[in-house]
């Protein structure tokens, strides 16, 4: 790995109780190189345990605190995370594969979290609601819901934790934390500048290992009360049903199908510029990429040209290198899971407009590629591809299109861009999703709710509303007054 200005923050062992600990087993690597970056421990049932039961002990103590002294040490976190930013953006991208550019901005998107529910930690506040009857008053209190469990992927390996821990740990929570195999390390170093902020020992625990087993804990000990989790739907069903038997709070954020949307009245540049952000941000690795691109029949081949002229004008390499704004994708699955989908749609009758294959540079770099004359049969329709392939399909109506768009189980983000505004509040509201982004193509930023709909999640992360998530509502009747 590249040098880093303070290497104590590469950090290899679980974090429990305060304490770094665990013996090397697990590797983890780079997925531009294959270069071993170090190994972690492989935890199971047993630490997750201990670290569970170091939660509940600092939970009261945490909980207790004022919310003004909770975000002090949120707000040192926050500020000592962008003091490390160029090294925190070097462990992401070694050990995930986006450009280094990239990384740095996840970093700064990652902390704007810590620093928005630094200062939400002070405005969760109760009511004192008009009562039944003239003795009696009744109040109602917002308290922290107590231990949380996150689960968290590799696409963003440092957003997609702070987006969890730090609204928890602003409403007085505290957490235990599985982050992705593939990308311990990123949260190890959030760890190692959450202990240097002054977090108090078990208030945030970080456990390495053994994914089932570590699940199974974090979703039936009776001291963990919410289970939030970022991945797949399957993987989030599993979890759902887990945590059924001792009816713990789910937190979802699950996978999404972005249908992303040209209308004959739009720009046509802004809508390839869009694209072109939605799709292959991140290799096209994330929740919110544009998985199906609809365009009307009137500007589909102007569209289509245009969006090729700037797709083939991706760099692909390694992520440090200069210029590159394609990495490679984080493993060999993956790229079989983009070779599988683009076979499908051929044999279905797309075509390759550009790219299609795996990338001279070998290893699990992946051509970007743009496809035309794709179908609502075809897989790549149906399911996320999670990979560089941009399929655009034909379309004549505004119904039709609306229908297309939301035959899906999922419901996460959806994109359109047209000029009419009559047009831009009846397909917005229309679009049964979470999140809708007209005429813009990147949407994420912590002053919004962040969420899906239907099979995508049933959640927000961002905004206000985030931090409430972590809460529970006290109901006191005082009464004989
Ligand atoms: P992805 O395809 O992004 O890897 P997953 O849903 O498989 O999505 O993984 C997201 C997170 O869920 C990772 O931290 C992974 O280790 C974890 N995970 C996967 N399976 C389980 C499980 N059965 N129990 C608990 N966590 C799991």
């Amino acid at each position: 790995m590249r040098a880093l200005t303070d290497p104590t923050l590469l950090r290899s062992q679980s974090f429990i109780d305060g304490q770094f600990t665990g013996e090397a087993a697990l590797a983890v690597t780079n997925p531009a190189n294959g270069e071993i970056l170090g190994h972690v421990p492989n935890h199971g049932a047993a630490e997750a345990t201990i670290a569970v039961d170091a939660a509940a002990k600092a939970f009261h103590p945490w909980a207790a605190r004022t919310a003004k002294d909770r975000s002090a040490v949120l707000r040192r976190w926050f500020e000592l995370i962008m003091a490390a930013r160029t090294d925190l953006a070097t462990i992401l991208t070694s050990e995930q594969g986006k450009p280094f550019a990239e990384a740095l901005g996840e970093i700064d998107y990652a902390a704007s979290y810590i620093e928005f529910y630094a200062e939400e930690a002070k405005r969760v506040a109760g009511e004192l609601l008009p009562s039944h009857r003239a003795d009696a008053r009744i109040m109602v209190l917002r308290q922290p819901i107590g231990v949380v469990a996150a689960i968290t992927p590799w696409n963003f390996p440092a957003a997609m934790i702070t987006r969890k821990v730090a609204p928890a740990l602003a409403a007085g929570c505290t957490v235990v934390l599985k982050p992705a195999p593939e990308t311990p390390l990123t949260a190890l170093a959030l760890a190692e500048l959450a202990q240097r902020a002054g977090f108090p020992a078990g208030t945030i625990n970080v456990i390495i290992g053994d994914a089932i087993a570590i699940g199974g804990v974090l979703t039936s000990h009776p001291k963990v009360r919410l289970v939030g989790f970022t991945g797949s739907t399957e993987v989030g069903k599993i979890l759902m049903r887990q945590a059924a038997g001792t009816v713990k709070k789910v937190a979802l954020e699950l996978g999404g199908n972005a249908p992303f949307i040209v209308f004959d009245d739009a720009d046509i540049d802004a809508a390839v510029e869009g694209a072109i952000l939605s799709k292959f941000r991140n290799m096209g690795q994330t929740c919110v990429c544009t998985n199906r691109i609809y365009v009307q029949d009137k500007v589909h081949d102007a569209f289509v040209e245009k969006l090729i002229a700037k797709v083939s004008a991706l760099k692909v390499g390694d992520g440090f290198a200069e210029g590159v704004v394609q990495g490679p994708l984080i493993t060999e699955d993956a790229v079989e899971k983009v070779e599988t989908h683009i076979a499908d749609a051929l044999a279905k009758g797309a075509e390759i407009a550009l790219g299609g294959k795996r990338h001279k540079l070998g290893q699990t770099f992946f051509e970007p590629t743009v496809l035309t004359g794709v179908t609502g049969d075809m897989q790549l329709a149906q399911e996320e591809t999670f990979g560089p392939v941009a399929p655009v399909f034909r379309f004549t109506t505004e119904d039709e299109v609306i229908a297309a768009a939301n035959a899906t189980e999922t419901g996460l983000a959806a994109y359109f861009y047209s000029q009419n505004a009559a047009r831009l509040f009846r397909v917005m509201e229309r679009l049964e999703y979470g999140m809708v982004g007209i005429n813009t193509g990147l949407i994420s930023t912590e002053l919004a709710p962040f969420g899906g709909v239907k099979e995508s999640g049933n959640s927000r992360e961002g905004s206000a509303h985030g931090i409430l998530e972590f809460t529970e509502l006290k109901y006191a009747c005082v009464g004989g007054l």
